[in-house]
């Protein structure tokens, strides 16, 4: 396969399937399918996104030649948008808690991103607040707002839920998937449900998350949860949440790391709990659809493949 830009490799992910062979939970003639969107080559979904938000800027001129992108991110949106920016020469510049992973923040910087910390205290709103000062002062700068725009579900719509059904087919049962932003399971879940009316939606969040109703504190799950209710799930008949711990998610995540050679995160971890607690209250011949967002070596800092706590 020959590309002429890097950009051209983003999607057409595989999907892994699990059976009762590789997971006990798994009843027999029911499958788990996990889409492995750790592969892309940002190593992460938001590569997607990343590219979706660019084009989408430059064709509705909200970006031009010179402009700045700049954006509140844990990392992989910026990964993504940074990979998207540079096959037009635009500069970026993003705004990071500080507690999130030092290689993700690394590799922002090696593609050529400029990075603006905000106290882990201020959570990702400090990091919504310090964008929108930073944009007033950069004239001609564009701030994409993964969180209320809609093109952030729009790119999962479009881009990475058709690669799904042109694989499995309609004969989804249910669609389990991690909410940061919300972006990805509200893009994917519109698409399946026009498809498949009675799919069942199942939200996962690590505990710590306020979607099931829980106090907002912090977790070490990166990636996924919420401090506040994201706009995207409004109107969405979603089945229910899975809340995952901090010890499960990490446990999954060595598991598949260990036992089955997936390099993947911590919020692949949560979402296979999840999945697999959903495949084995359904009945036998169900088919559980769930993603693997980003790859496992930027958070080896974090000692995420051998935490003896988790
Ligand atoms: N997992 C990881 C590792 C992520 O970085 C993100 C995005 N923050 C998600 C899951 C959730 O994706 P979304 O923002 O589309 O809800």
């Amino acid at each position: 396969m020959i590309i002429d830009s890097i950009q051209a490799a983003i999607g057409q992910t595989p999907i892994i399937r699990f059976t009762h062979r590789e997971f006990l939970e798994i009843p027999e003639g029911s499958a788990v399918y996990a889409k492995l969107e750790y592969l892309n080559p940002g190593g992460s979904i938001k590569d997607r996104l990343g590219v979706y938000l660019v084009n989408e800027g430059l064709a509705s001129g909200k970006i031009t030649q010179e402009t700045t992108i700049i954006e509140p991110t844990a990392g992989n949106t910026g990964i993504g948008i940074a990979i998207a920016a540079l096959a037009f020469g635009l500069s970026t510049i993003f705004v990071v808690p500080e507690k999130f992973s030092l290689e993700k923040q690394a590799l922002m910087r090696a593609l050529g991103a400029e990075i603006v910390h905000t106290p882990t205290e201020e959570g990702i709103i400090g990091a919504i607040a310090e964008a929108k000062r930073l944009k007033e002062k950069y004239p001609n700068s564009y701030l994409p707002l993964q969180f209320d725009n809609l093109a952030n579900p729009a790119a999962y719509y479009q881009l990475l839920a058709p690669e799904l059904t042109a694989d499995l087919g309609d004969d989804i049962t249910s669609f389990v998937a991690g909410i940061g932003s919300g972006g990805t399971f509200s893009g994917v879940a519109r698409y399946l449900l026009e498809r498949t009316p009675a799919i069942r939606l199942i939200g996962v969040e690590p505990e710590g998350s306020i979607l099931s109703g829980g106090v907002s504190h912090s977790h070490e799950i990166e990636g996924i949860g919420v401090e506040f209710l994201p706009t995207f799930l409004e109107d969405l008949p979603i089945t229910g949440y899975a809340t995952i711990s901090d010890f499960e998610g990490f446990a999954l995540t060595r598991k598949l790391a260990k036992e089955h050679g997936l390099l993947v995160g911590s919020s692949s971890g949560a979402a296979m709990a999840a999945a697999l607690t959903e495949v084995a209250q359904l009945p036998v011949g169900s088919q559980v659809v769930t993603i693997f967002p980003d790859t496992g070596d930027r958070y080896l800092s974090k000692n995420i493949y051998s935490r003896e706590d988790y």
